[in-house]
């Protein structure tokens, strides 16, 4: 393996190549939009251009392309050759900067939710400059963002550059009442730890679920799961220590900060987490990290599972979304801080973030919603789908102590007072974390960990720091109208906290009791992508993004509908594959199988001895085979009698009600069935080897 420093960034057109390729003018100009989000003049960008061009062709690159992220959740590229004709019947090679800056797509194929129809079908790309250019594959990537011509965002970039500002907007007026005029910009910085499973690559290809669905659809449990918690941090298996060094050294290429990786908990589960770096950046590297695995998983044999449950019976996959806010002076306005002045701040911080939750419960679990997290949240092994907050003991005996205008019973005896005391130093532990919280205070960040493994970061972190900014802009609107600052400070903080303290729980939240406890406090309940999904256009929560100008409400009518679609079609198929699973694969081998074993029955009884144990196993397979003939008839019914597709909240809502219900049925006959019969006749691998296969 080549030395790091060779290695790290080697296909990124990053800031030393910048400050090394463009003369001093462009560098500094192109660093102002960088740094101030400022337009980028087309001289400056017709520069840079070139000099991107002469690096990308010194680099193997051949094309070029506007890399974007689509509304449903994959990238897109299409490759343009550096080629242009000249006379002679030669080419030479060009990139301008009218090609660096825009892009015209025609997508007309791809998810836009009846925000551009399809005679209209061109939108354009545009360059984030924010975040690095790179070479994969032989192709110069220009991260973009895409929108239709009159502007309405048809990507996950778009809406995340925009909540970024309004974050920004709010944040920085809050810093400067507290006399922190050097703070001109807050940034929010993400880390997103990604889950995944590998299985064999010749096991994957004999079965359809896993082909068309990426989950299996059947499979009875495997003797072994993950009760012994020996996968969890154990040692890694050889294939797999191979597969993770190369996906390491193709991350590390592409600048992607792959910093940690380990076991998960269930068999053949594992887990990759890159250092955090500021949001849109964290989103574009999550995506090249998906793809990543995927491909060099290939190159081993092997293929990686992102989907959120691919198996039943042990965990499924997440992806943890640290998240926090720094300003431009490199301060983490999540750190609880050495003086009075710190502790205030992060005490204001703090509680925007608690009312932000409360306030928007329904958003947060409508921006992780997929029919694939559907399987995974709840199931004793992820948060709920309830949202609550979880603070620390700690944190939580402070937040009270100022509500109840008491002592803090901790080291400290003074009563606190914000601005005037400092908050007592507490862990910033790893001890006391609390693995079932969807929303956890982790020292210095919040960790959001409902996010299913195969999203896109982008939903979670919009709607994240659109609401954090709305409570900053309540917040600073209070303040900035206030005489006396700091009782203003100490009177919001307190109001606060008694006004959201409902969604603060540091217990057990897989629990029963938090569930009836939930309830009492009226928290949220969504427990379906269906149910979920519809919020987005909840009046309260079109104004929030309408203030801030991150999205309209046709964009979040076109998100909810490409949302429901999607939730709906995934269905369709994974129903579609199991009937086909069912009447090609399964019943066809059972019924060869029962018909041996009575062969075999008559053939002892004609040898003139009676196989009871044979004449009950063959009545056992009989009746279940009957039965799983009878729940993929009323599966088939239930398909057939689906609505169409022009109200996409009609068809989720029928697809959830009627076909998953239906599936479930199919299911428990096909999994009894494969415990009943001869291993050489079931027609696919089963979990045993899926699971365990990899080493
Ligand atoms: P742990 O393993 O205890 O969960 P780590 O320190 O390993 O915590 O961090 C997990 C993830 O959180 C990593 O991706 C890390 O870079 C990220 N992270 C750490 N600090 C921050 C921060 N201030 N903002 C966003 N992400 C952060
Ligand atoms: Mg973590």
């Amino acid at each position: 393996m080549a030395m790091m420093d060779e290695l790290f960034g080697i296909n990124v057109f990053n800031d030393s190549v910048m400050r090394q390729r463009l003369p001093q003018e462009t560098y500094r100009a192109l660093h102002k939009t960088i740094d101030e989000g400022r337009r980028l003049d087309p001289q400056v960008a017709s520069v840079v251009a070139n000099a991107m061009k002469d690096w990308a062709l010194e680099h193997g690159a051949t094309h070029y392309t506007h890399w974007f992220q689509p509304l449903n959740s994959v990238t897109a590229e299409k490759h343009d050759a550096f080629i242009s004709p000249v006379s002679g019947g030669k080419v030479v090679q060009e990139f301008s900067g009218k090609e660096l800056v825009r892009g015209e797509a025609d997508a007309s194929s791809l998810p836009s939710g009846g925000l551009r129809s399809t005679f209209e079908a061109r939108g354009y790309t545009t360059w984030d400059p924010t975040s690095y250019a790179f070479i994969k594959d032989r192709v110069l990537c220009i991260p973009t963002a895409y929108c239709s011509y009159s502007g309405e965002a048809l990507d996950k970039k778009t809406p995340l550059l925009r909540s970024m500002e309004a974050l920004n907007r709010q944040a920085v007026r809050i810093l400067h009442l507290f006399g922190r005029m050097d703070a001109t910009r807050v940034t929010p910085t993400v880390g997103p730890e990604q889950e995944y499973f590998l299985v064999d690559k010749n096991l994957f290809d004999q079965r359809s679920d896993l082909i068309f669905a990426g989950r299996t659809l059947f499979g009875a449990k495997a003797p072994k799961g993950q009760e012994l918690g020996d996968h969890f941090f154990g040692t890694i298996q050889t294939r797999v220590q191979a597969f993770m060094a190369e996906l390491n050294e193709e991350l590390w290429k592409l600048g992607v900060l792959a910093k940690t990786e380990h076991n998960e908990t269930a068999p053949a589960q594992h887990e990759m987490a890159p250092i955090y770096s500021i949001a849109n950046v964290a989103c574009d590297h999550n995506q090249l990290t998906m793809e990543m695995m995927k491909k060099v998983a290939r190159r081993h044999d092997l293929v990686c599972l992102l989907d959120e449950k691919p198996f039943a019976g042990v965990n499924g996959s997440g992806k943890h979304n640290n998240w926090s806010m720094f300003t431009n002076t490199g301060y983490n306005l999540l750190n609880p801080g050495d003086s009075p002045h710190e502790s205030a701040q992060f005490l204001l911080f703090l509680t925007s973030v608690i009312k932000a939750v409360d306030d928007y419960q329904d958003l947060l679990r409508a921006s992780v919603a997929s029919a694939g997290n559907d399987e995974r949240l709840g199931g004793f092994e992820a948060p709920p789908s309830v949202i609550s907050i979880f603070l620390g003991d700690e944190l939580t005996e402070i937040l009270e102590a100022l509500e109840a205008g008491s002592d803090y019973s901790g080291r400290e005896k003074s009563e606190m007072t914000i601005g005037v005391h400092m908050l007592p130093k507490f862990p910033k532990d790893t001890t006391d974390r609390n693995r079932t919280s969807p929303f956890a205070f982790t020292g210095n960040k919040f960790e959001f960990r409902s996010l299913g493994s195969s999203a896109s970061i982008s939903d979670a972190n919009v709607v994240l720091n659109t609401i954090v900014a709305e409570s900053l802009r309540q917040f600073a609107d209070e303040l900035e109208a206030a005489d006396d600052f700091r009782n203003a400070l100490h009177d919001l903080i307190v109001r606060n906290i008694k006004e959201h303290k409902r969604i603060i729980f540091n217990g057990n939240n897989y629990s029963d009791e938090w569930r009836k406890e939930a309830e009492k406090r009226g928290l949220t309940f969504l427990d379906s992508t269906v149910d979920a999904l519809p919020c987005y256009t909840a009046e309260k929560n079109i104004s929030v993004f309408e203030i801030h100008k991150v999205l309209s409400e046709a964009e979040l009518r076109s998100r909810r509908d490409i949302g429901l679609d999607a939730y709906a079609k995934i269905i369709n198929i994974e129903a579609e594959t199991m009937l086909m699973m069912v009447r090609r694969q399964i019943l066809p081998s059972v019924i060869r199988f029962a018909g041996d074993v009575a062969g075999s029955v008559q053939k002892i009884g004609a040898a003139g001895c009676a196989l009871q144990s044979g004449v009950d196993q063959l009545s056992a397979l009989c009746g279940e085979t009957d039965s799983l003939d009878h729940a993929a008839v009323c599966l088939a019914d239930a398909l057939n009698g689906k609505p169409g597709t022009e109200d996409p909240a009609v068809f989720a809502r029928y697809m959830h009600d009627r076909v998953l219900p239906a599936m479930k049925e199919v299911r428990i006959h096909a999994d009894a069935l494969e415990q009943m019969t001869d291993k050489t006749y079931w027609p696919f691998p089963t979990y045993d080897e899926l699971l365990f296969s990899v080493r």
